[in-house]
């Protein structure tokens, strides 16, 4: 069973980034669109293409999918069960929550009841998965995940003292648990009109104060790069709610269902379950279900240390555990000496830097920064050497 060279394809959404792609894999960029996402998958809206037999990755698997992607995977998901994907964003994303699985297969049914058509712009529920992901750092990456400790939230707003926000700080202040956040969740994301200008004129009045504590003053940086793109959205509060984290190259952070998070700068590679399930919660300008959202968030703090992953080291390989069975990822060191590891499942390599020579059966390819390799479950095993990191994404 051979291995297959992965040509990928690229999505312009306007947020991607027009150099990074370029400058850290050569990817060519003619027309200078944005190159926000390369898609390494099966999923139809941007499948990628065997290099050396000229099919699609999706045509292919349907060939043979127990033998493809082995018979446990191919009986419970019937698809590639993840998606994987380099992200380089030069502008922030929106602020989102993905559904859970019951909630995603409930959401599902009932849209398609309503015939809402799968593209109208009023339909949640693209299909019946959830989508946790694995976010991990190529550049240094900019981000924001899951609420801030309650304790956080009402220094960081004790501190500001914003008039127009006093009745719902107070209202949390008394009730300091899920359900206070609940509400105080809600009651921002449903300002409108005076009420929202008014607060977000305060925020921006105290934008230039010159004294404030670190943890404010970085929450701020975070709210002023949205002002330049998403002015009068109320995600510019988000970063005080949210944790913002920083990831340097090399550091992985999951992302929850029913957790609020947003991409807002860097390039980095991200592993998913195979979904387009997407609740939004500000920096946009789609539309917001609010109480949709609601029902689908979880309203629980997520301590800042607790954010990043701690990578294992396994025979020689590094996992970063996810508590997800949807896909499962490792980086690869490789060096002048021939490793082996055996397909678990159906997988996709990426080359992150060096030059790589993996081969399997005969079957010999080469691997320079920014290509990919797709290793079906059938061919048992792979070996690799050269120098360089490979990136492994398996179920
Ligand atoms: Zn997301």
């Amino acid at each position: 069973m051979a291995i297959f060279k992965l040509k990928n394809h690229i999505q312009n959404y306007a947020w991607g980034s027009q150099t990074s792609m370029f400058d850290l894999f050569g990817f060519e960029n003619i027309d200078n669109k944005p190159q926000a996402e390369l898609w390494m998958g099966a999923h139809p809206r941007g499948c990628s293409m065997l290099e050396q037999l000229g099919v699609l990755l999706t045509d292919y698997i349907h060939q043979d999918a127990n033998d493809i992607l082995g018979t446990y995977t191919a009986q419970r998901y019937g698809q590639l069960p993840f998606l994987f994907k380099v992200l380089a964003a030069h502008t922030p994303l929106s602020i989102q929550v993905h559904p859970n699985k019951s909630n995603s297969e409930r959401g599902f049914e009932r849209e398609s009841a309503q015939e809402i058509a799968l593209d109208a712009i009023n339909r949640n529920y693209k299909d019946p998965n959830h989508k946790p992901e694995l976010v991990y750092a190529l550049t240094h990456y900019k981000a924001m995940n899951g609420f801030r400790p309650i304790k956080h939230i009402i220094a960081l707003f004790d501190e500001l003292g914003l008039p127009a926000l006093e009745y719902e700080l107070s209202s949390l202040k008394k009730m300091p648990n899920s359900d206070g956040l609940q509400r105080f969740f809600t009651a921002l994301m449903t300002f409108s009109g005076k009420k929202k200008l008014a607060i977000l004129n305060e925020l921006q009045g105290v934008f230039d104060r010159s004294h404030m504590s670190d943890r404010l003053q970085q929450a701020l940086t975070y709210s002023k790069s949205f002002v330049e793109y998403y002015e009068g959205d109320i995600g510019i509060l988000a970063p005080l709610i949210l944790n913002v984290v920083e990831l340097e190259p090399g550091e992985a952070m999951f992302l929850h269902s029913e957790t609020p998070h947003a991409y807002v700068k860097g390039t980095a590679l991200e592993i998913m379950a195979s979904s387009d399930n997407v609740l939004r919660a500000g920096l946009t300008p789609k539309h917001i279900d609010v109480q949709e959202l609601i029902a689908n968030t979880r309203f629980e703090s997520i301590r800042p240390e607790q954010l990043k992953l701690t990578p294992i080291s396994i025979e020689g390989r590094l996992n970063f555990p996810v508590p997800v069975d949807d896909f499962a990822f490792d980086i690869l060191n490789v060096e002048p000496i021939v490793k082996e590891q055996y397909a678990r499942s159906a997988e996709i390599l990426f080359c992150i830097d060096g030059e790589v020579k993996i081969w399997s059966g005969d079957m010999s390819l080469n691997l320079k920064p920014g290509e990919s390799v797709f290793v079906p479950y059938s061919a048992s095993w792979y070996k690799y050497e050269g120098r360089g990191l490979l990136a492994r994404a398996y179920n």
